[in-house]
């Protein structure tokens, strides 16, 4: 399927430095903040600089370096925000079925208090 991607969505102005962010973690390829409704007491969206929609999209037109820095970014954020200790959660939600509010891809990471179990 092709992708068609908003350079208007919020991820991309925060990209272009027009929203302003509390940013984590800032690598070549990548960018991690805390996300601005926190659902847990760590909650950090990590996203890839490049215009992608969603994982599937990422995965099919992402260079080697785009995804091993992506890759490498979403495990740095775990040792700094040290949820590996307690255990944490990630989920990227893609479309209309997971109700994807933001269409650039991002990897929510939820820790810091009991998760619960999501499938049951
Ligand atoms: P989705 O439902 O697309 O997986 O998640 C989008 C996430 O982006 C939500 O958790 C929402 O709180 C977060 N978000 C939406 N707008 C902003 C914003 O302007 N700044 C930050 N930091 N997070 C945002």
């Amino acid at each position: 399927m092709p992708y068609s991607y908003d350079d208007q969505n919020i991820f991309a102005k925060i990209l272009r430095g027009e929203i302003p962010n509390k940013t984590v973690l800032e690598t070549d390829h990548s960018l991690a903040f805390h996300d601005i409704q926190p659902q847990a007491p760590v909650h950090v969206l990590v996203i890839p600089k490049g215009p992608y929609v969603c994982y599937d999209h990422f995965a099919q037109e992402a260079s080697d370096a785009e995804i091993l820095d992506y890759t490498r970014a979403i495990g740095e954020v775990c040792r700094m925000t040290g949820v590996e200790d307690g255990g944490f959660r990630m989920i990227a939600n893609a479309g209309e079925a997971a109700i994807q509010e933001v269409p650039h891809l991002h990897v929510h990471i939820l820790a810091g208090r009991p998760l619960g179990r999501m499938l049951q």
